[in-house]
C-alpha cells in the first residue's frame, strides 16, 4: 500500500496518518517531522530549514527529493508507505513519480474548511520527542508534559498566526493544484475531514478501500 495524504494545514493529516499507518502496517513518513527532528538534532539540513519553516515557506525541492528518496529506500518502506507533507509542488510530484517503485496507489485528500483549520491550528500543541498531537485543553498540553513519552509539549514555531496564514496561501497556490493530477489518473480519494477523529478515520479507511477497488 503506497499512499500520500493531502489537506491544508490543520486538516488532521498528522493525526489521521498515524492511525492509518498503524491500520495498514506501513511507515508514516512526514517530511515536516523529518525536518523538525533535523532541527532538534542540529544537523546542517535542520539549520538551513529552520528559518524557511518559521516563515511558513517551502524548503527547496532538491532537498526534499534527496530526503524522500533516501527514506523510501529504507527496508521498513519496502512493502509500502504513507507520505504526509510530500509532494507539495509539481516538481515534487514529478520526483515522486520517479522515486516510487512500485508507483503510488492512492492520494487521499482530507477536506476541512479554512475557518475550521485556523481554529484547530491555533490550539494545536505537539510533543518534542515524537510529535504526538494535542489540543490546548488536553491534560498533556496543560501540564506541558507528553503523556505518551514524557517529553515537553509545546506550540510549533510555525503555528503563529502570520506563518499559518502564509502556509495556507502556499498550500492553495502550490499544493492544491496537484489534486487534479491524481484525479486524472483515477487515484484521488476525497474524504470529509470534519468531526471526531475516529469518525474521520473510518471514512478514510472506507475511502481507501473503495479507491483501491475501482
Ligand atoms: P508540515 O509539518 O507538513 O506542516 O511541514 C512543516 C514545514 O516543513 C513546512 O511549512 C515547510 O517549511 C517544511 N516542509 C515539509 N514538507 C515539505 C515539502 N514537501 N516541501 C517543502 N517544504 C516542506
Amino acid at each position: 500500500m503506497r499512499l500520500v495524504i493531502f489537506g491544508r494545514q490543520g486538516a488532521g493529516k498528522g493525526t489521521q496518518s498515524k492511525l492509518l499507518a498503524e491500520h495498514f502496517g506501513v511507515p508514516h513518513i512526514s517530511t515536516g517531522d523529518i525536518f523538525r527532528a533535523a532541527i532538534s538534532a542540529g544537523t546542517e539540513i535542520g539549520l538551513a530549514a529552520k528559518a524557511i519553516m518559521d516563515r511558513g515557506d517551502l524548503v527547496p525541492d532538491d532537498v526534499l527529493r534527496g530526503i524522500v528518496a533516501e527514506r523510501l529506500a529504507q527496508s521498513d518502506a519496502a512493502d509500502g508507505w504513507l507520505l504526509d507533507g510530500f509532494p507539495r509542488t509539481p516538481t515534487q510530484a514529478d520526483d515522486l513519480d520517479q522515486i516510487a517503485d512500485p508507483p503510488l496507489d492512492l492520494a487521499i485528500n482530507l477536506e476541512v474548511p479554512e475557518d475550521v483549520v485556523v481554529e484547530r491550528i491555533s490550539s494545536r500543541r505537539v510533543c518534542k520527542a515524537e510529535g504526538h498531537i494535542y489540543t490546548a485543553n488536553d491534560p498533556s498540553a496543560r501540564s506541558g508534559i507528553c503523556e505518551v513519552d514524557g517529553s515537553a509539549v509545546v506550540q510549533r514555531d510555525d503555528d503563529t498566526e502570520s506563518a499559518v496564514r502564509h502556509r495556507l496561501e502556499v498550500y492553495a497556490e502550490q499544493t492544491e493544484p496537484l489534486l487534479a493530477r491524481y484525479g486524472e489518473s483515477n487515484r484521488l480519494v476525497t474524504v470529509d475531514g470534519a468531526g471526531a477523529v475516529a469518525d474521520v478515520a473510518g471514512r478514510v479507511v472506507t475511502g481507501i478501500n473503495d479507491g483501491l477497488a475501482r
